[in-house]
């Protein structure tokens, strides 16, 4: 298919043929495939069944990748990633702000296997490079961050990495590939939780690996070891989702933007954080890597209480993770960030009053009351 365009590309990148000419992928209900007359070996856990690969041609084509792998959840493509491309005694830099499920597995898991690692205190260039040293192998990074929508600048790494022969591996979660396709700016490895903007509907968890053949070809290694393949019923329905991907998120970029916008008016919030507003501290660099800034916005009630607030609020539901087609809220301070001491809360910026928004398709002006009326019960 020669196309340029990511509508197009969702829709239909990644058909396969078949004799009844079916429009839709069909779902390959066998975990059994012949052999004889085959060089390939088919089989689930090898990665290579047909709705892995419908899967794979099309988020490859969508990220401009060479080659990738889907897993049956994010941190099963994040933790097989590292397993695969790392050994005993290599370092990692992982910059702020990480998801909450990463640092868990740093702390818990890659200590205990001997891999090396440094967190940085804060996203400055200075302090990557600080960071490096001669055993160091790749630069972890996730722009926008979960949930202060930090912008990291991916040439910057990318070019860091390459002159000091490093791995460059992101997890795009938060951009999604319509707003942002970090192996055009050089970096290796692009990692999705598949389960929020891919999936989009809230009712499907999966995880995604892209990169080129040869950094695949190893971490596939590592990855029929560990078993976290997904099963094709639910490839079904990712391919399927990923369909609309362009539609909802488009939606959700212009809903956010407005949002951020009339929220930063309101006297009862007193920060708002979206790297679609001009006061965002890397405006200029969200500007110049994002297509769209995404559909996440967080802020801070002045003068309220977050769970009376989030109580109140009729459209937008409380609750964990992010992505779907509705609404959803949550404060981070006692979901994702809960284990963190008063000190560590206060050192990563998550404070008690602060609200993490994920944008969904809904109407913006109902949206928006139903904000606005939330805020003013509160006062
Ligand atoms: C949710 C999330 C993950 C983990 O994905 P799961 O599908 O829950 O395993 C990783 N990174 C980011 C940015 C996420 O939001």
């Amino acid at each position: 298919m020669q196309t340029n365009s990511k509508d197009t590309i969702c829709v239909h990148a990644g058909e396969q043929t078949n004799q009844f000419k079916s429009i839709n992928t069909p779902i390959y209900a066998s975990t059994a495939f012949g052999y004889l007359d085959t060089e390939e070996r088919l089989y689930p856990r090898y990665f290579n069944v047909p709705n892995q690969q419908a899967l794979i041609d099309k988020l490859s084509m969508l990220e401009g990748s060479e080659s990738g792998l889907i897993f049956s959840s994010g941190m099963a493509a994040i933790s097989t990633a590292i397993y695969g491309l790392f050994n005993k005694g290599d370092h990692i830099v992982f910059q702020k702000g990480l998801y909450g499920g990463i640092i868990n597995f740093i702390l818990h898991d890659l200590e205990r296997f001997g891999i090396d690692y440094t967190i940085l205190e804060n996203n400055f260039t200075e302090s990557f490079l600080n960071a490096i040293f001669p055993h160091t192998k790749a630069i972890y990074i996730e722009t926008p961050t979960n949930p202060l929508l930090s912008i990291v600048d991916m040439a910057v790494i990318s070019e860091i990495c390459r002159k000091k022969n490093l791995t460059s591996i992101i997890d795009n979660t938060f951009a999604s590939p319509v707003n942002q396709t970090p192996i055009k700016f050089g970096i290796d490895v692009v990692i999705h939780s598949a389960t929020k903007y891919l999936g989009g509907h809230s009712d499907i968890t999966a995880g995604v690996i892209l990169s080129n053949k040869q950094l695949i070809a190893k971490i596939s290694k590592t990855a029929l070891n560990m078993g976290g393949s997904l099963d094709s019923f639910t490839c079904y329905l990712l391919e399927r989702s990923i369909k609309t991907l362009t539609v909802r998120v488009e939606k959700q970029n212009t809903n956010a933007q407005k949002i951020a916008e009339s929220l930063s008016e309101h006297p009862s919030i007193s920060k708002v954080f979206y790297p679609g507003l001009p006061s965002h501290a890397n405006h200029d660099i969200a500007h110049r890597q994002m297509s769209g800034y995404g559909g996440i916005v967080s802020f801070e009630l002045k003068n309220q209480n977050a769970d009376t607030f989030m109580r109140s609020l009729t459209l937008i539901k409380p609750a964990l993770s992010l992505g779907g087609v509705e609404s959803t809220i949550c404060d981070p301070s006692t979901t994702s960030h809960r284990h963190l001491t008063i000190e560590q809360k206060a050192k990563e910026g998550i404070s008690d009053n602060l609200l993490r928004l994920s944008v969904g398709i809904e109407d913006v002006n109902d949206l928006i009351s139903d904000l606005y009326n939330a805020l003013k019960t509160n006062k």
